[in-house]
Order: C-alpha cells, then sequence, then structure tokens
C-alpha cells in the first residue's frame, strides 16, 4: 500500500467545513447564520430568550404546558419555568420507554448585575453599584457601551420590564476605567486585579435635581427619572432583577462574512439550534425534548438551573400519562449536553494542545469529558455513548470534531452534563468552538454553528 492510501485510512479525518459544502448548504448556512444573529439581539437575557422562544414554540403549534395537563401522542408542548428556563417536549410516535432524545443548552450570559441597593453619586456622576455574573475577564467590561435589561416588582406587585440601550435613539451605560496617564500603578497590576469587582460601577447620569440646596442631587434625579418613566422608587431595586449587557448588535466579522461577533454566543449558539431542531421537525418518531436552562454561568443552582429536578419531574408527567415505566424512560434517554468550547487560538496557543483542541470551521464538538485537574467536576460520556453519536453524525454527514477545553492543568471549567448524568441518563458534551469566550463580544464561525444545527437535527431524526 503506497504511503499515502495508508495515511488516508489510518490517520483521522479533520476537514474543514468549506471542503465540502455545497452552493445549496452554504445557502442554508447563511440564513440560519441571519436568523440566529437577530435571536441574539433580541434575546440577551434568560428571560429574553424563554420569551423569544415560546413565541417560536406557539408558531411551530407548540402549546404551554402546566402539571397535570393531559399529555398525548403527537402531543407537543412547553413548559415555562419562572420565566428564565424553558422545556419543551414534542411527543413521539415509538414507546417512549426506548427513552427521550434530550438536548439542553443555557441561556443565561456572563453580565453585570445590579446590587440590590444600587443607586449612588459621587464625584458629580450618578452610579450603579454591582455585582457581576459569571466568570468575567473584568476589565473587558470598561469603557464600551452597555445596555440595562430586567425587571422590577413594585412594592404593589406589578411588574415592570426595563430595556434600555438597544434602540439607537436610546441612551447607554458605561464602566469608567483609567486614562493611561495617571495608570502607571494600575498598569503594574494583574489583569485580574486591575479592575476590581467593587470597581464595576456603571455611570448612569451627571445632571443634579434643579433644587440647588439638596443633598444627593444627582440621585435624586436619578430616580426621580426613574420614577416619572417606571414609576419605581429605590426600594424597589429590592425586588428587581436588573443587569448591563453590551449594547452591541451581532455583527458579521472578516472580509468573507464566515464569521459572527456579538454578546453572549455562550451559550445562545447552542440554545438556537437546539431549539430550531425540535421546531424543524414536526412528527418524531422519538419523544425529544429541548431544555434552554438558567443560571450555568453561575454553576446550575437555583429552581431554575439545571441542579432542579423540575425536568426530571417533566419525563415522569410523561412517562405516567403514556403509562410507561418512568426509570425505563430515564434509562434508555439519551442527551446532547450542548455548551460552547474554547477554540483553539493561535495568540494564546501556549494554554491549547493541538491535537485535542477545537477549531474554526471544523464543525460542531464532541467534548467527551470536561471538568479540571483530573477530570474533577466532569461525567466524562462512556466510550460506548460517544460512540453512538459519532455513528450517527457519520452516516448523516455531520462535520464534527473532538476537542477538550485546553491544555490538562491549564484551568478547566464544567457543563450541565454531570446533572443529567446524575438522573441515569446518557450525556455528551457537544457545542460550537468559541473564540475570546466570556469576552463581552464573542466569536464564532457560521461553518460551527451549521453544523450544530445539523448535529441537533440528525440527533432527533
Ligand atoms: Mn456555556
Ligand atoms: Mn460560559
Amino acid at each position: 500500500m503506497e504511503t499515502k492510501e495508508l495515511k488516508e485510512k489510518l490517520f483521522m479525518a479533520r476537514p474543514n467545513v468549506y471542503d465540502d459544502l455545497s452552493e445549496e448548504a452554504r445557502a442554508e448556512m447563511n440564513d440560519f447564520s441571519a436568523k440566529y444573529m437577530r435571536f441574539i439581539d433580541i434575546a440577551k437575557t434568560e428571560r429574553e430568550a424563554v420569551i423569544e422562544g415560546i413565541k417560536m414554540l406557539e408558531e411551530a403549534g407548540f402549546k404551554s404546558f402546566e402539571f397535570g395537563d393531559k399529555i398525548e401522542k403527537g402531543g407537543k408542548y412547553y413548559y415555562n419555568n419562572r420565566g428564565k428556563a424553558l422545556i419543551a417536549f414534542a411527543i413521539g410516535s415509538e414507546n417512549v420507554e426506548k427513552g427521550i432524545r434530550i438536548s439542553v443548552a443555557h441561556v443565561d450570559s456572563p453580565r453585570i448585575d445590579l446590587k440590590q441597593c444600587p443607586v449612588y453619586e459621587d464625584g458629580n456622576m450618578g452610579f450603579f453599584k454591582t455585582h457581576y455574573y459569571g466568570g468575567i475577564k473584568k476589565y473587558q467590561w470598561t469603557a464600551i457601551p452597555l445596555a440595562l435589561h430586567g425587571v422590577v416588582y413594585r412594592a404593589d406587585g406589578s411588574v415592570v420590564d426595563v430595556c434600555i440601550g438597544e434602540d439607537e435613539n436610546d441612551p447607554v451605560f458605561y464602566i469608567n476605567d483609567l486614562l493611561p496617564h495617571l495608570a502607571k500603578n494600575q498598569m503594574g497590576k494583574t489583569l485580574a486585579e486591575g479592575i476590581t469587582g467593587e470597581g464595576l460601577n456603571i455611570l448612569i447620569g451627571s445632571e443634579p435635581y434643579s433644587d440647588k440646596d439638596a443633598d444627593q442631587r444627582i440621585k435624586l434625579h436619578m430616580l426621580k427619572l426613574l420614577n416619572e418613566k417606571y414609576g419605581i422608587t429605590e426600594a424597589d431595586f429590592l425586588s428587581a432583577e436588573l443587569t448591563c449587557v453590551p449594547a452591541d448588535k451581532a455583527r458579521e466579522i472578516g472580509f468573507d462574512r464566515s464569521l459572527i461577533g456579538g454578546y453572549g454566543h455562550d451559550d445562545r449558539v447552542c440554545a438556537y439550534p437546539a431549539l430550531r431542531a425540535l421546531l424543524d421537525h414536526p412528527n418524531p418518531e422519538h419523544t425529544l425534548m429541548t431544555i434552554l436552562a438558567d443560571k450555568e454561568e453561575i454553576g446550575s443552582n437555583g429552581n431554575t438551573g439545571m441542579e432542579c429536578i423540575i425536568f426530571v419531574d417533566i419525563i415522569t408527567e410523561i412517562a405516567n400519562a403514556l403509562g410507561a415505566n418512568e426509570r425505563l424512560v430515564r434509562r434508555n434517554s439519551k442527551c446532547l449536553s450542548a455548551d460552547v468550547n474554547a477554540a483553539y487560538d493561535p495568540n494564546f496557543a501556549e494554554v491549547y494542545e493541538r491535537n485535542n483542541s477545537s477549531f474554526i470551521n471544523r464543525g460542531v464538538v464532541l467534548t467527551k469529558y470536561t471538568g479540571s485537574r483530573g477530570k474533577g467536576g466532569t461525567s466524562d460520556a462512556s466510550a460506548e455513548f460517544v460512540g453512538f453519536v459519532r455513528s450517527i453524525f457519520d452516516r448523516e454527514g455531520v462535520i464534527w470534531q473532538s476537542g477538550e477545553l485546553g491544555k490538562v492543568d491549564q484551568g478547566g471549567g464544567g457543563t450541565v452534563a454531570m446533572y443529567v448524568a446524575e438522573k441515569d441518563i446518557d450525556v455528551v458534551d457537544l457545542g460550537v468552538p468559541v473564540i475570546s469566550m466570556h469576552a463581552p463580544w464573542e466569536v464564532i464561525a457560521k461553518a460551527d454553528l451549521y453544523m450544530t444545527y445539523k448535529a441537533f437535527s440528525v440527533f432527533n431524526k
């Protein structure tokens, strides 16, 4: 055998999605990318993702489900968990004891949350105090335009939805940074210490209230404006969830427009294709479930995170309604835990191990295990299950790659896979490679997004 043939036979192929992309597939990829960009512009927080997700589900004929409601074969339902997480499911034609095909992604992203008593003034400026959400490099969030999103529950029980900074006529908000001329001490600090958590204060205005004799005139003016617009007082911040996210919209990057820059690709770049793969599969054979989870970025805790028992309760409801053994349903279920991975970046090559890193344009990444320091905090999918997923991807022409997060002992990270695995469900991590993960603006490739959509689609088939 020629060396070339032998290599082709024995070496693993690492194709680029563009190597074998038909014109038809390219058009579909571009169309899918445009719709994805629209989704992430509208749905910047988990609450907004749930609202937009419900719109998409209802357009596709899914109905709101409450515990106790009837579940029928061929039925399509969604469960809105407290406005922050969504569980959508479609009952397939086969016996549900053969298991459910579950896709789970998260719709919360790193951001700057307001503290409960946020408003103050100092140095002739008004500010909000904040407590950042998720793992961020704090210095990246200064000196960029920010938008304010969230809800306020007033004392009378009524709710106000807030969204300021997304319309081009809206004002935006800002976190101050230090001018380089006076940054001698700051520049000597580490990146972790140059901007502190308590330094992430949001600039919200500067004009004082008109009464020259009043105390705290800027704070008073800001609260007056908020009261006029939303009918809220300082105490109402106590029962609010307000957050600042980058005010920018998603944009194509590069001369060839092959990349997408945007806020919070992690993990809406998996959530959107997971949802679309459910909607685009009208009469499933398997029972399908897509979960858009909250709280992943802070550990999946809380009753809207994947540690909550809710998705098991829904599986129980489905099993009971169809006269199936619930334990058997879970036992035979299969799950794609969909989350982003770190794309190999030649600018930071030292933290990656090339042989086991994911690369831009090599398609959806399959990650057998995550975790850190000796696989701590991972579910580590079985060889059998990885083999199953691999075989359907290869059979159906999904371009995929294997990748772990970076070099051993360099750091690491976890996903929701372990919370699914502990319910006796086979699960493996899969997702889109991302550049600059957790930065205010992250980068992904259209080709990888498209292959991730294909991956969910063939998994559901
Ligand atoms: Mn994630
Ligand atoms: Mn993340």
